[in-house]
């Protein structure tokens, strides 16, 4: 198999179409069998139950080369469960979770020449998918809905080294109390795109989201979550029912006890605390870790020990531990990597 010419080391984060897609369609109350298809386009009603009522859900997980040459993904059965989550908040018929598996296994070892080689910094970012696809008009489910699953190739995430970011305390919420913040949905994204646009424009990298129903305990940002080191070396993340359960950030958590022996609490975390932490990181599939170097909470600013140039000491410690057991360097826990080929 030969690689296509991409020059893997200057990808950014955009879309790239690749040769194939999975597509299973649901109808009268079944999952058709499925197939690799060529077809990048969707065509549905105008009316689809997706365009007027955003009823959709997502995944993102990565496929990239280890260090011994083949073609894996990490812990995709646990983005099979939250799409499954996400489904059943959404009123949305749950693809299999075994079907999920083999769907973006076939999808990604179909476009393997797509897959980035190892070192490259650079991963085939896999975009697993659900959406209401019959027409509704009267706010109801839809009856007829589309699975798709295809890839894109991504740059590395920190060209150059990690440059630790500055985010704002933001004014609007992302997750209602007892709403949808928890699942992976296109809703949740909408409706944050005013108030990234906003940061950016003022000069921040991310919003901090504050519970929104008494603004004083940490959520998360729009797409990632966060983990704290305190100055005695204790790994602290926020919990709430708002937060979307991130899978890099479970998976720290089990570096952090398991690997480098250090105490982690997970627990509901003031905002009045971040000044007391030494360390601070926003974790997601898309860079693992990005560290955070300023925390501005209108007009008050918060500089994290670990400063404005580089990672964290114990943010790097977690970030090369995990990035060493996706890519084979390090032995992983049973069952994290899934090998495609
Ligand atoms: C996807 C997502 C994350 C990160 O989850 P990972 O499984 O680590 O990629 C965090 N927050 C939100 C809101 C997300 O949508």
């Amino acid at each position: 198999m030969e690689k296509k010419n991409i020059d893997w080391a200057n990808l950014g984060f955009g879309y790239v179409q690749t040769d194939k897609r999975y597509v299973a369609n649901y109808k009268d109350g079944a999952w058709d069998d499925g197939a690799l298809i060529s077809d990048s386009t969707v065509t549905i009603s105008e009316c689809a139950g997706v365009l007027q009522y955003a009823q959709t859900c997502f995944e993102g997980l990565k496929a990239y080369t280890t260090e011994d040459g083949h073609i894996v993904t990490f812990r995709p059965d646990l983005n099979a469960a939250r799409l499954k989550a996400s489904c059943e908040r959404l009123e949305i018929p749950v693809f299999p979770e075994e079907r999920f598996l083999e769907a973006v296994s076939e999808t990604v070892a179909a476009n393997e020449a797509y897959v980035p080689p190892y070192g490259s910094g650079a991963t085939l970012y896999v975009r697993p998918f659900i959406f209401g696809s019959s027409a509704v008009i009267g706010v109801a489910p839809a009856a007829e809905y589309q699975f798709r699953v295809f890839t894109t190739p991504v740059g590395p995430y920190f060209k150059g080294g990690a440059k630790p970011l500055t985010i704002r305390v933001s004014d609007f919420d992302r997750a209602a109390p007892h709403g949808t913040g928890h699942i992976k949905a296109g809703l949740n994204y909408a409706m944050s795109l005013y108030a990234i646009v906003d940061a950016h424009q003022k000069g921040f990298d991310e919003n901090m989201y504050l519970d929104p129903a008494t603004r004083t305990k940490v959520e998360e940002t729009g797409g990632a979550n966060f983990l704290f080191v305190t100055k005695d070396n204790k790994i602290v993340t926020p919990k709430s029912d708002s937060i979307l359960p991130s899978i890099t950030r479970r998976s720290l958590v089990t570096v952090a006890k398991d690997y480098l022996g250090l105490e982690v609490e997970e627990r509901e975390v003031l905002f009045d605390e971040v000044k007391d932490f030494a360390e601070c990181g926003l974790c997601g599939t898309a860079a693992v870790i990005s560290p955070v170097g300023k925390i501005v909470d209108h007009g008050n600013e918060i500089c994290l020990p670990s400063g404005m140039t580089e990672m964290g000491p114990v943010t790097k410690k977690l970030y090369d531990t995990l990035t060493g057991i996706q890519m084979g360097r390090i032995e992983a826990p049973e069952g994290w990597i899934h090998v495609i080929k």
